[in-house]
């Protein structure tokens, strides 16, 4: 595939570009002004990125008084592709230069089968995209994978859910394929990173997100950015230890935080209450699909079945109860939640709210607010999209 223009450099491409993804097209002056640079300066390197076919011009501004000015915008041909892997799940979106959905497709896939065909999986389905217009080239790609990265190698690092996968060459695999930059990350900080650019906490600088799905994790943004920690799995706590007598994790511990309450763990406790006939409705469910997931659990206590709501009350604690650790740690002015099991919705909100706001101290959860996720089953592909302009729109060091 034809290579876009190399990426440009300085802080000064940066903002502009940034600027341009964030507010839309702009007058010259504008953008003179809010780059608080020279005027002089500002033009030749608007002009250096029209050259590079980053950015054009798109008529006449609005008169502000004296000589009309001209708006400038981003090349709308700009596409960036955005990858979220899930344990269970891939999903694409292509995007266009201010992140807005040009084309979107998921599957369920399970990330265990490999790199090889998940990888071959992803270039399909993008494949598919490309043919149907979605994109001719793109300016980089991002992509989140559900364990820890070496955000500076781009390769996942011993992962525990995902066996083959150990420092196998994500980035440079698909950077050769597509000829253009790409970035890996973490599934999870993906999500506080597309939460923060277009969600509930916009702007919010220091958030942490918390996934709740096949496992558990949390999205660690502080003051303004990601912290990935030195080997790239912080916030990894679905391995922080909260109960002696729980059950032997995947991990190989026991007691773990996900062990107790996840995805997986609440489909193994559905199957024990049904099998029981603790849960007349989660035995009926049983019977009639010979299978239960935690989304029978989230249907069954939503009809006031009584021990489906007690499960997710107990997660609830449980997962409160690590939360408030992170509270007096991080002291954050921001809790979200997402991930799959977000849907368990305000029963299992209301406990953790209640587990932090009395376990942490009062000043660290005087205004904190804990809320849901906004963009839901979209956050981690607009994290991805964020971190692939990013990259696009070059370093922000001179
Ligand atoms: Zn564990």
């Amino acid at each position: 595939m034809a290579a876009v223009s190399p990426v440009p450099t300085g802080p000064v491409p940066h903002r502009l570009l940034t600027l341009l993804r964030d507010t839309g097209p702009l007058s010259r002056a504008e953008l003179g002004d809010r780059l608080g640079v020279p005027r002089a300066r500002a033009l030749a390197e608007i002009d250096a990125l029209i050259a590079t076919g980053y950015v054009r011009e798109a008529g006449p501004a609005s008169s502000r008084g004296g000589r009309r000015s001209t708006l400038v915008e981003l090349d709308p041909g700009m596409r960036f592709a955005a990858v979220d892997l899930g344990a269970s799940s891939i999903d694409v979106e292509i995007t266009d230069g201010r992140l807005e959905p040009v084309a979107a497709y998921g599957e369920p896939a399970d990330i265990r089968s490999g790199p090889k065909v998940i990888l071959r999986r992803v270039n399909e389905i993008l494949a598919k995209l490309r043919a149907e217009g979605a994109f001719t080239s793109l300016h980089a790609i991002g992509i989140g994978v559900p364990g820890p990265v070496s955000f500076r190698d781009g390769v996942p690092v011993s992962p525990p859910i995902m066996p083959g996968w150990d420092r196998y060459p994500v980035r440079d695999v698909l950077a050769r394929e597509y000829s253009c930059p790409v970035v890996v990350d973490n599934d999870v900080n993906i999500m506080a990173i597309g939460e923060r650019y277009g969600g509930v906490a916009r702007s919010v600088d220091n958030l942490l997100f918390l996934k709740i799905g096949t496992g558990v994790g949390c999205g660690i943004y502080l003051g303004g950015e990601v912290y990935r920690g030195t080997d790239g799995c912080a916030g990894d706590i679905g391995h922080m230890w909260v109960d002696d007598h729980g059950p032997v994790c995947s991990c190989g511990n026991v007691g773990c935080l996900e062990a107790l309450f996840s995805g997986a763990a609440l489909a193994r406790d559905a199957l024990a209450a049904a099998r029981s006939e603790t849960s007349p409705a989660l035995a009926e469910r049983l019977a009639a699909n010979g299978t239960l997931t935690a989304r029978d659990v989230a249907d069954s206590a939503a009809e006031g079945d009584a021990t489906c709501i007690r499960l997710i009350r107990e997660g609830g604690r449980r997962v409160g109860t690590v939360l408030a650790g992170l509270v007096s740690f991080a002291n954050p002015s921001m809790i979200v939640i997402g991930g799959g099991l977000a849907g368990l919705g305000h029963v299992l909100l209301a406990e953790i709210r209640s587990v932090v706001y009395r376990r942490s101290l009062p000043l660290a959860t005087g205004n904190l607010p804990i809320v849901m996720s906004e963009l839901g089953p979209r956050t981690g592909v607009v994290g991805a999209a964020v971190l692939a302009s990013d990259l696009a729109f070059g370093s922000q060091e001179r």
